[in-house]
């Protein structure tokens, strides 16, 4: 029921509960009254207002000043600028946080390079689970690759040899095996089902020194033919431009089997004779 004349106090009117804007009870950046809020005399948190949640920007100054370990770690996770945010876990006491951070970071970076991309992120990282996490799941594979090569764990190198989709990565978990007789085991794998000739002879049966192993190969059956599409560049004959230059490239593609058994032979040759 609106009133005929209003009883006000302040912004409201004790009779209808009537709101006007004017006479608020600031406190701080709100009315203490009703609920309307001001851009000014924010209670500023470092980059959050304590009361309406309005963020601000910082700079490095800020961060510089910070010493409040809270109030870095909400930077460290939550704030926009990747820079700040290194800077602000930087400085946690806590470094398992930093930690935290720094793989979130490398895992989800937009970029592989530059100071704050995957690869610089990576390198801030000691603990292994979390390197173990990025080599088994990072969207960049050269992210993937580094991570195995900073792997000390034998259970976690162990892992990645035997379950990591992309089989160079694999390899290089391998390779940092200690038990190298195991590791023989993982080439084999690589070297029946790596996904092109390429990468099963160079991260496969190069990689063996196993004789049983190199001699299944050898004496395989068809899983050991690597047939594959080539495309290859040719100039169209007779066609030139008025320089003479001929201009007209097309690319054909052919079918190519390779025999990965008698590379393995290769093999055999060169280290039994
Ligand atoms: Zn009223
Ligand atoms: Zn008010
Ligand atoms: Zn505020």
């Amino acid at each position: 029921m609106a009133c005929l004349f209003h009883k006000w106090e302040g912004c409201k009117c004790l009779k209808c509960g009537k709101i006007r804007d004017e006479q608020h009870n600031w406190n701080g950046c709100m009315c203490t009254t009703c609920d309307i809020r001001r851009d000014e005399k924010h209670d500023w948190n470092a980059y959050r207002c304590k009361k309406c949640g309005k963020t601000r920007d910082l700079s490095e100054n800020d961060i510089l000043n910070i010493t409040d370990q809270n109030i870095l770690i909400d930077i460290a996770h939550n704030y926009k600028n990747i820079k700040l945010k290194v800077m602000a876990a930087e400085k946690l006491i806590d470094q398992t946080i930093s930690q935290k951070i720094y793989a979130d970071i490398a895992k989800y970076s937009k970029s592989f390079f530059g100071d704050f991309g995957s690869m610089h992120m990576i390198e801030r990282l000691t603990d292994q689970n979390l390197i173990l996490d990025i080599a088994q799941n990072c969207i960049y594979y050269e992210a993937r690759e580094h991570a195995a090569g900073m792997l000390t764990d034998q259970d976690a190198l162990k892992k990645v040899a035997e379950t990591n989709t992309a089989y160079w990565v694999r390899k290089v978990a391998a390779k940092k095996l200690i038990d190298q007789e195991y590791a023989q085991n993982i080439y084999f794998e690589i070297a029946r089902n790596g996904h092109n000739s390429y990468t099963r002879i160079n991260a496969g049966i190069e990689m063996l020194t196993d004789r049983v192993l190199l001699l299944k190969i050898a004496n395989g059956g068809d899983e050991f033919l690597c047939e594959e599409l080539v495309e290859e560049e040719r100039f169209l004959p007779g066609i030139t431009d008025m320089h003479g230059i001929r201009s007209s490239v097309y690319t054909e593609k052919r079918r190519q089997t390779i025999d990965l058994r008698s590379i393995a032979q290769q093999r055999l040759t060169l280290l039994f004779g």
